[in-house]
């Protein structure tokens, strides 16, 4: 059995039980039975999440199919109205280039956002609108980064890493996989330097 098979599974038992503790009016115990099953609804959902996503500084290079994207919420490239009107189903990430601004993601990297600007992000983000703080960098400045949160209190579980690491094969980087640290997202690969894509696993999700 698939995990997914198994948490529907046990989703279908929640809600018989849910209905037979409400025919015996035992309110608490039916309402312990709605608070699994909205545990198990996120479960789901996080495993059916998309596990590719697309960014572009141009939106018509993203794949219409597209599941789940990223765009930036400032900077020079200000995609993200655009990309919510262009794919109104898909995943929308959103991205900081500066740390003035939130966003779901902090774009760390030359140019852009550094690691000291990292904690005080970190603290001011809207965990509530956005869910876990997204750091994005590229792999080689993953360490750097996550000693400079570590240095500040901020512990490796508390936020995701997306890296960029462009070996045109389909990772997340790990220590195991291609040497450097372990993201939750890897930007792997660009298109003819048209359109980004990343490689996710069910934890970028897991806000
Ligand atoms: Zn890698």
């Amino acid at each position: 059995m698939s995990l997914l098979d198994d948490l529907r599974a046990q989703l279908h038992k929640r809600k018989r039980n849910r209905e037979r503790k409400r025919k015996l009016k035992q309110g608490h115990k039916a309402q312990r039975e709605a608070k699994a099953i909205r545990k198990l609804r996120h479960r789901i959902a996080i495993v059916l999440a998309p596990r590719t996503m697309w960014d572009s500084v141009t939106i018509g290079n993203i794949p219409s199919d597209a599941s789940a994207v990223a765009g930036y919420v400032n900077g020079i490239f200000h995609t993200f109205p655009a990309l919510k009107q262009a794919f109104p189903n898909a995943r929308k990430i959103s991205i900081a280039v500066t740390s003035s601004v939130d966003a779901h993601v902090l774009d760390i990297e030359a140019g852009n956002a550094s690691n000291a600007d990292a904690p005080s992000w970190y603290r001011r983000h809207d965990h509530k609108r956005y869910g876990k703080a997204i750091f994005y960098t590229s792999a080689g400045n993953v360490a750097a980064l996550v000693s400079t949160l570590s240095a500040a209190g901020i512990k490796r579980k508390q936020y995701i890493i997306w890296s960029a690491h462009y070996t045109d094969s389909r990772h997340v980087c790990s220590p195991k996989v291609c040497g450097f640290p372990r993201a939750e997202a890897t930007q792997f690969t660009t298109h003819g330097e048209r359109v980004d894509e990343s490689k996710l696993t069910w934890r970028f999700w897991n806000h």
